[in-house]
């Protein structure tokens, strides 16, 4: 696959001081934890399958891919907990206080897996690819095609006879 190496449009850009690389922050919800990273990704993935609809709650994970030496932890390393499916390659670490999805090694040691969502910045890149598509919720398609059932925030009253709460 190709790497990408895209810089980021972003006015507050940070950069090291060694290779004036371009960097980007992330953390948690509860503001425990903390890192740095440089935007320098090989993959990024949107995984469909079971384990990680359980791991996140949610339909799929968008998992950025990148080596496993790019990241600066900058605060709260020791409250990340971690678990390891015992037969699958799922993976996940998280902030004890408030249970965000972080960073973290893959299985096999050969990659940084950097939950999108833990980013605090926008990034330029888009998914690669969207894997284990034969286990995808039945119900994620309807919601993104259907742009009668899609608000920017939640509606009051909820006017739509599609949606009842
Ligand atoms: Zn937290
Ligand atoms: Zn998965």
């Amino acid at each position: 696959m190709a790497f990408k190496e895209k810089g980021l449009q972003m006015s507050n850009t940070n950069h090291t001081p060694e290779t004036n690389e371009p960097q980007l922050q992330g953390g948690c919800l509860c503001g425990a934890v903390s890192y740095q990273i440089t935007n320098r990704f090989s993959r990024f993935m949107l995984c469909h399958c079971r384990q990680c609809q359980q791991l996140t709650g949610s339909a799929f994970a968008a998992n950025i891919f990148t080596s496993p030496k790019n990241i600066e932890w900058l605060t709260g390393h020791d409250k990340i907990s971690n678990y390891r499916h015992s037969s699958r390659d799922s993976s996940k670490s998280f902030c004890a206080v408030c249970g965000c999805a972080l960073p973290y090694i893959n299985q096999n040691g050969k990659s940084l897996i950097i939950p999108a969502g833990s980013l605090s910045e926008q990034v330029e890149n888009t998914p690669d690819a969207n894997i284990f598509e034969g286990e995808q919720a039945s119900w994620l398609v309807e919601s993104f095609l259907n742009p009668s059932v899609q608000f920017a925030v939640v509606p009051n009253p909820l006017s739509n006879k599609r949606i009842s709460l």
